[in-house]
């Protein structure tokens, strides 16, 4: 989550999306990415060096711990049942191993 506030009391807690929106309209238009980026902090007038870095250094972590919890539940659902198969091909299930004589 972005700070609501700068160091220097700029408001930059709502300019995340509109950042966002600004550097993929110009990576569409055929732009590299660090005339997107520039172009992106000019229309949002952050023009201060304080206020580029936190948009600049901003990670946003809610998302990437959604992408590794997906990660994990598809590695979980994919892993192979070797407990069970195990069991079918041992002799421990067999019925000959009754000590009742
Ligand atoms: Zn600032």
């Amino acid at each position: 989550m972005l700070p609501v506030r700068c160091s220097c009391t700029k408001v930059i807690g709502n300019k995340g999306e509109a950042y966002k929106l600004a550097i993929n309209q110009c990576l569409r238009a055929g732009y590299s990415e660090s005339i997107a980026i520039e172009h992106a902090l000019k229309t949002l007038k952050l023009i201060r060096t304080c206020c580029r870095t936190n948009l600049l250094t901003y990670i946003n972590l809610h998302d990437k711990a959604i992408d590794q919890i997906v990660i994990e539940q598809n590695e979980i659902a994919n892993r192979p049942v070797t407990h069970a198969s195990y069991f079918d091909q041992n002799e421990w299930n067999s019925d000959d191993d009754q000590d009742d004589d």
